[in-house]
């Protein structure tokens, strides 16, 4: 019944209960998961566990906290990775400039290799953009890609508009249910529900009334809570609808469950 779009089930903090805390969110409701690399050897485990679960997808790519040592080798093992079935997003690629753990012409750089990468093995991209909204939708635009997510959106109503009229669609997460998340509460009750999905991105991010804990995908209830009180739609129909937005997503190429 829900449909994770961002997890990182590769996480040390799994390391203890990964296994079964997988077959207990399956047996939850969660059908789909799409584990999201951030890294090569992150990119690899996601690969790994999409060959372990039939319900599991696997994003391939390098966050901009990691670019700074990616090279052309990276970009030539992402390609040969996305050929592979399970394979249905490259990211999370992007923009991070809260942290700026990798320098920004670095950043920029890679994050444009790699929508050229995702543009040529035509995959839907997973973005991650952290104080750098403009930069991102620039960049993006000046691509030829046009379809993936904007992942943990954290822009205002109007750069949400300026994204699904490009084509993309707004991931939104624990942070809707937050105090001080008010931007993004605003930003849900301006767009469709047809242009929103539903991510946990699990270890991190848990939604309150869990806040602070280690996340799982079983919390996606409270997201989908949140936006069900915000749209005035039953859950059932948000967790449905998001559903069907995500497989639009990663499904173009290769059939998700
Ligand atoms: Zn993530």
């Amino acid at each position: 019944m829900y449909f994770e779009s961002h997890a990182h089930y590769d996480d040390a903090k799994f390391d203890e209960n990964r296994d079964i805390l997988i077959e207990e969110t399956h047996a939850f409701g969660v059908d789909t998961i799409i584990n999201i690399g951030a890294d090569m050897e992150s990119s690899q485990k996601s690969i790994e566990l999409s060959e372990r679960y039939p319900y599991i997808y696997a994003a391939v790519g390098v966050h901009p906290h990691d670019v700074k040592d990616m090279t052309d080798k990276d970009i030539e093992k992402l390609r040969e990775w996305s050929r592979l079935e399970k394979v249905v997003a490259i990211g999370e690629i992007g923009l991070d400039y809260h942290y700026d753990l990798s320098p920004r012409d670095s950043q920029r750089y890679w994050f444009e290799r790699q929508l050229a990468l995702a543009w040529e093995v035509e995959l839907p991209v997973v973005i991650h953009s952290r104080e750098a909204t403009q930069e991102t939708f620039d960049i993006i635009k000046a691509s030829n890609v046009r379809r993936g997510v904007i992942h943990a959106f954290s822009g205002s109503v109007d750069f949400a508009r300026r994204y699904i009229d490009m084509g993309f669609y707004i991931g939104v997460g624990g942070v809707v249910t937050f105090k001080n998340g008010r931007k993004l509460v605003e930003v849900v009750q301006e767009i469709p529900l047809e242009r929103i999905l539903i991510e946990t991105d699990s270890p991190y991010l848990s939604p309150e009334p869990v806040r602070g804990t280690v996340n799982n995908s079983q919390n996606l209830k409270y997201i989908v809570e949140k936006i069900s009180d915000i749209k005035q739609i039953s859950p059932q129909k948000v967790a449905k609808i998001t559903s069907e937005n995500a497989k639009v997503v990663f499904c173009n190429k290769k059939v998700v469950a």
